[in-house]
């Protein structure tokens, strides 16, 4: 990861206490990634799958939102994909802190093994939300009309 990025300075986060200093964005959603073990029937990701794209951000990527993450209260890491087979999430994690950004992300959950359990909980996310999309045929039955 770039160490250039600067974290907010003292001064600043007293300023953003402040009323009426309070950041421009309540939050910014980034889709890290596209890929996905989980077929999901109304999700795009399954949908369109012939001409689905599946690919991860790339860190340098990501990194070229710092002036917006700057301007951030929260960043919501996720998309039609699950955001933590991208293997630079806990770095983009880290940067978004760096910004002095609450972090949240969604998660299906079904590649979750004990070591990244530990390194979502050592990460500090604020919110780790389950994916409540994930389902599968059976469980799709009672929703069909959505
Ligand atoms: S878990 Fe999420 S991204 Fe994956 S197929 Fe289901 S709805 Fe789509």
């Amino acid at each position: 990861m770039n160490t250039d990025f600067k974290a907010s300075g003292f001064w600043r986060n007293i300023k953003e206490l402040l009323p009426g200093h309070r950041r421009m964005l309540d939050c910014v959603q980034v889709a890290v990634t596209s890929r996905c073990m989980e077929h999901c029937r109304y999700c795009p990701h399954t949908v369109f799958k012939e001409r689905w794209q599946q690919r991860d951000m790339p860190m340098a990527t990501f990194e070229r939102l710092w002036p917006i993450l700057q301007r951030a209260e929260r960043v919501h890491l996720q998309g039609w994909g699950e955001p933590l087979l991208n293997s630079n999430f806990f770095n983009i994690a880290a940067l978004s802190r760096k910004a002095g950004c609450t972090v949240s992300t969604t998660t299906c959950g079904m590649g979750l093994r004990e070591k990244q359990a530990a390194a979502l909980v050592e990460a500090e996310l604020d919110i780790v939300a389950p994916d409540r999309h994930r389902c599968r045929e059976q469980c799709c039955t009672h929703r069909r009309s959505i």
